[in-house]
């Protein structure tokens, strides 16, 4: 497995299992065979309403705590809740987060910001991220904050590599986190002939071939899958390696399209709309 180190020197796994749209009870049994199959990144989010699911997997696998890297996403309808990252650590079953991130740039962002930097400074966030946020919002984070944000999810994939992006992200030494890394699935994405010549090529299944392209071009993984056999191939990415010419081919492919369109009335609706994480099993 290979690690990256974030900009507070603490590593974290380049892959993991994300667990969107994922129930409770599909939650938990793809996190433990997840954790079995040697993978130590979990990704969930207060918005999954799985976070107990994802702590009793943990606890189920046998593994140390510290063995595993957890990270979770606040939601913005708990951005001015004091208590809301305790709440989070409680559904979690644990005494800290590897990474938390605030999930959406809506409402109060700057005073979950805060939250989160408190926490940070108290030990129950090992580091603090954004999701969602633009290069304008990021600014306005680092400008107002002591703690730079750690990790930047977004939406990448072969058809929406964020080049740009990227670049300012690598001068304020923010790692980028792909979610939507098989672009959710999307059978265009997968059928694209190069992810079928270089997987023949290496014997691997275009899907692995998408998830080592992302790996070599520095972005953090989640992919997510309640399929056995896709969890286990989607770790089996580190041994072999894309040539530079293979990596310039993929490149070629981005569209600058995205599957999910933000829209300030969305994000003016999440404000409200409260996840019901306390009915959660
Ligand atoms: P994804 O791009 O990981 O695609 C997942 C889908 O691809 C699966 O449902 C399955 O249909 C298919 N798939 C998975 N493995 C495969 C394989 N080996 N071969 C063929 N098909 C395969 O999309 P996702 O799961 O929606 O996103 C990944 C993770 O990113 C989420 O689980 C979540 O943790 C995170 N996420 C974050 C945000 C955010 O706003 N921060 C938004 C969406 C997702």
């Amino acid at each position: 497995m290979e690690v990256v180190t974030l900009n507070n020197g603490l590593k974290m796994p380049m892959a993991g299992i994300g667990t969107y749209l994922m129930t409770p009870d599909v939650a938990e049994p793809a996190v433990l065979k997840a954790l079995a199959e040697d993978y130590r990144l979990i990704d969930t989010a207060n918005a999954y309403v799985n976070e107990k699911a994802v702590g009793r997997a943990m606890k189920k696998s046998g593994l140390a705590r510290e063995a595993v890297f957890l990270e979770t996403k606040l939601w913005p309808s708990f951005y001015e809740d004091p208590d809301a990252i305790e709440k989070t650590l409680a559904r979690l079953d644990t005494d800290y987060i590897d990474l938390l991130l605030l999930h959406q740039p809506a409402g109060n962002f700057l005073q979950a910001y805060k939250l989160m930097e408190d926490a940070y400074k108290a030990g129950k966030v090992k580091s603090i991220g954004l999701s969602n946020f633009s290069e304008a919002q990021i600014r306005e984070i680092i400008d107002t904050f002591d703690v730079k944000p750690a990790v930047l999810q977004a939406e990448v994939h072969p058809y929406n590599q964020e080049k740009a992006f990227k670049k300012y992200l690598a001068t304020e030494g923010i790692i980028m986190q792909a979610w939507y890394p098989l672009g959710h699935g999307d059978d265009a994405l997968l059928a694209e002939p190069i992810f079928d010549r270089l997987g023949d090529k290496y014997g691997k299944t275009p899907a692995q071939i998408i998830l080592r392209w992302h790996i070599q071009d520095g972005n953090i993984i989640i992919p997510g899958s309640k399929n056995p056999d896709h969890i286990k191939e989607n770790i089996d990415l580190f041994d072999f390696a894309l040539t530079d010419e293979e990596m310039a081919e993929i490149a070629a492919l981005d569209k600058e399209t995205r599957f999910y369109t933000s829209t300030p009335e969305l994000l003016a609706r999440y404000v409200t709309m409260v996840p019901p994480v306390d009915e959660q099993e």
